[in-house]
């Protein structure tokens, strides 16, 4: 599905109901395609399938972004790599997981050697499209959260994972920090928020695209405030208790 020109949903729940994470495909205009997430292993072939219905070449994917070492956007990385013979970019703590084939939080996955390492603050550039790198930890016990910025055609977008959701009717509406993060001691909670605070400063998103969930096609700075709050108060709360 195009959400704008030359940037695509390819995968996640949108298409088959499974616990797959939102997997995006950008058109660099140039150097091929770059993959935001994977999902898990069963995920990929229709990743692939998605990709040659929007009519491009699976083998045309040059890179696959990391967002976080969770099973449910990185345990296919390792098939992806495979299937599209593509490289694997990711946090250096992310590519611990991935390389050792083994999630902290989570268990097992095949193990993958992760080509490009990055902390956060790099621009990368591939064809046409720059890819700014935002360090996010938070979410991931672990560390090594990363989100994603582009601009196309004037529009800034931000691919955020799970680190920020769409608030006002989607994943985060009603829903304790709680529910997607595990209980958690206030410092971890800060520690997401100063990232989400920093995030916030650093990129003024037009666009949200999550890891799950419903994207926010407009007011994706707003979202990202509403993120903010949201935390805000449960860090409020947990901290009174
Ligand atoms: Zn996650």
């Amino acid at each position: 599905m195009r959400i704008v020109d030359g940037v695509y949903l390819v995968g996640g729940s949108s298409y088959n109901l499974s616990s797959g994470c939102n997997v995006y495909l950008i058109d660099t205009l140039g150097a091929g395609f770059i993959l935001i997430d994977i999902g898990s292993e069963e995920d990929v072939e229709m990743v692939k399938a998605n990709i040659i219905e929007e009519g491009f070449d699976p083998d045309s994917v040059s890179v696959l972004f990391l967002t976080h070492s969770h099973l449910d956007h990185s345990g296919g990385a390792a098939l992806a790599k495979k299937t599209f013979k593509c490289k694997l970019a990711a946090h250096e703590l992310t590519a611990e997981a991935i390389e050792s084939g083994f999630q902290r939080s989570q268990g097992r996955l095949t193990p993958a050697y992760v080509d490009i390492k990055l902390r956060g603050g790099e621009t990368l550039t591939f064809g046409k499209s720059k890819i700014e790198v935002f360090d996010a930890s938070g979410h991931t016990r672990e560390g090594g959260d990363l989100c994603y910025g582009l601009k196309v055609e004037g529009k800034s977008l931000l691919f955020t994972g799970d680190t920020a959701f769409k608030c006002d009717r989607g994943l985060m509406a009603g829903h304790p920090v709680s529910s997607w993060l595990g209980s958690r001691d206030i410092e971890s909670i800060r520690k997401y928020l100063r990232s989400l605070e920093n995030l916030s400063r650093a990129v003024k998103p037009d666009i949200l695209l999550p890891g799950h969930g419903l994207l926010a096609l407009k007011g994706g700075w707003r979202e990202l405030q509403e993120c903010i709050r949201i935390v805000s108060e449960y860090a409020e709360k947990i901290s009174t208790n």
